[in-house]
């Protein structure tokens, strides 16, 4: 299969980071895809919220049942219900709303589907700078698995990571460059609680989320 350089795919959950990244592949790429999992989340609406927000965009849209990957850890507050979710990160560990292989699992597949697409570029929303400290959205882990999927499929495929050094006020201010700065205030779902735009306002997904756009709203200009 040869890989066409102006097709992109985008790892797409419907949140903050991966609708700016959509927004980001169509304004870089002739073709976009968006590419969502469903991984055992405990708020399935997330993926409904995704393929509205793709119509809107004119993007094709695909999901995937993954679901599995939950079945593997246990202790994960996004996947199992009756876990409090940690509202700090702890100082010795991982907060429990890590999922374990989750950027792992989402882009070695997405790549084996980009490949039968046709498709050289993925793109994903992970970001190094902020909060969670999740190992697997590291600029290091990103290069390495990069170079890894080539290897095993004898291909060349590009991960772009438009956000991976941006923090979240940063992040808002490419969305509004981008002119979507209404729809992914208005219309993603970031928030742990599963509450669409501003959120639940208590978990750390909206506290971030909330913190960097009044940094943003600071600067912007009117
Ligand atoms: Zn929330």
């Amino acid at each position: 299969m040869i890989l066409d350089s102006k097709k992109a795919l985008v790892v797409f959950s419907g949140g903050q980071d991966s609708t700016t990244c959509l927004f980001w592949a169509k304004k870089h790429f002739n073709e976009v895809y968006a590419l969502c999992f469903r991984y055992g989340q405990k708020h399935v609406v997330e993926v409904d919220i995704a393929r509205g927000i793709a119509e809107r965009a004119g993007v094709p849209f695909e999901e995937k049942d993954i679901s599995f990957i939950s079945d593997l850890v246990s202790g994960c507050s996004l996947t199992d219900g009756s876990i409090k979710m940690d509202e700090e990160k702890p100082a010795e560990s991982l907060p429990n709303t890590f999922v374990p292989g989750r950027n792992l699992f989402f882009l070695s597949i997405a790549a084996v589907y980009a490949r039968e697409h046709g498709i050289m570029n993925l793109v994903t929303g992970v970001s190094q700078t902020d909060y969670s400290g999740y190992p697997d959205c590291h600029d290091s882990f990103i290069r390495s698995l990069n170079v890894s999927l080539n290897l095993a499929m004898d291909e060349q495929f590009v991960i772009h990571t438009p956000l991976m050094w941006k923090d979240k006020a940063e992040t808002w201010a490419l969305a509004d460059e981008l002119g979507v700065f209404d729809i992914v205030r208005n219309e993603t779902l970031t928030c742990y609680n599963g509450i669409k735009g501003a959120g639940c306002g208590n978990c750390p997904a909206c506290k971030l989320r909330r913190k960097g756009l009044e940094n943003y709203l600071k600067i912007r200009k009117q």
